[in-house]
Formats: structure tokens, C-alpha cells, sequence
């Protein structure tokens, strides 16, 4: 398979969905959050590529908004104590993290591709491999 020397995908289409960000073909985790370290159609090295702890705040703003919405919904439409909303909005709070966080990681790891801007705020990319 050819690979394109320049992305024809938004990091929508293949971050988020957690493919590589070049080919949008090969898959961007070689487990739940770990980066793989080589794209394995394309070759892209990603060894260096790891957004860190950036895609925590965005899920914390989601997930925290929803939980205290369901919460204090819960808590005032049926007339509860405080231990209903916990035991509402705990399943619902770990669901949206555990779905979110892959797919926000790998959107900002597609973003670093598409903007040639790595961790480092150098282009750690190097597009001949
Ligand atoms: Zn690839």
C-alpha cells in the first residue's frame, strides 16, 4: 500500500477513532492508552508521540459537567439525600472517561501530526520513516 507523504484525513476521521494519523489505516493504541510505537501499515513513527495528560482537562470539563447535572437532577426530581447522586452519577462519570479519553488522546496526538508540533514543541514527526 502507498502511503500519502501528506494526510488526506482531518484528525477527526483518524485520531478520534484512534487510527494513525497518517494512513488512518493502522491502529494508534497498542493497548488501552498506550501509543504504539510504529504505525504498523505506514511505518509512522510514533514512539515519541504521547499527549500526555492533555486530553484530562477536556474530559474532566465533560464528564464533571454531566455528573453534577445528573446528580443535582437526581437529587431534585426525586427528593433524595446526597447518596443517590453519587450512586447515579458514578457509572455515568467512569463511562464517559473510559470512552472519552482514548478517543480525546488520539485526536490531539492526530492534531500534533497535522500542525508538525510534537511534545516538544519541535516537529517530532519525521516524515521519512
Ligand atoms: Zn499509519
Amino acid at each position: 500500500m502507498s502511503t500519502p507523504s501528506h494526510p488526506t484525513r482531518s484528525a477527526w476521521q483518524t485520531g478520534f477513532r484512534g487510527k494513525c494519523p497518517r494512513c488512518g489505516e493502522g491502529s494508534l493504541y497498542s493497548s488501552f492508552l498506550k501509543v504504539t510505537d510504529r504505525c504498523d501499515v505506514c511505518g509512522l513513527d510514533l514512539s515519541q508521540e504521547d499527549a500526555g495528560d492533555g486530553a484530562v482537562p477536556f474530559i474532566i470539563i465533560i464528564a464533571g459537567t454531566l455528573g453534577v447535572g445528573i446528580g443535582v437532577w437526581v437529587m431534585f426530581a426525586f427528593n433524595t439525600g446526597v447518596w443517590a447522586p453519587i450512586v447515579v452519577a458514578f457509572p455515568v462519570v467512569a463511562a464517559v472517561v473510559l470512552i472519552l479519553l482514548p478517543k480525546v488522546k488520539g485526536l490531539l496526538i492526530a492534531l500534533q501530526y497535522l500542525n508538525k508540533a510534537g511534545d516538544t514543541g519541535t516537529n517530532t514527526f519525521d516524515e521519512n520513516s
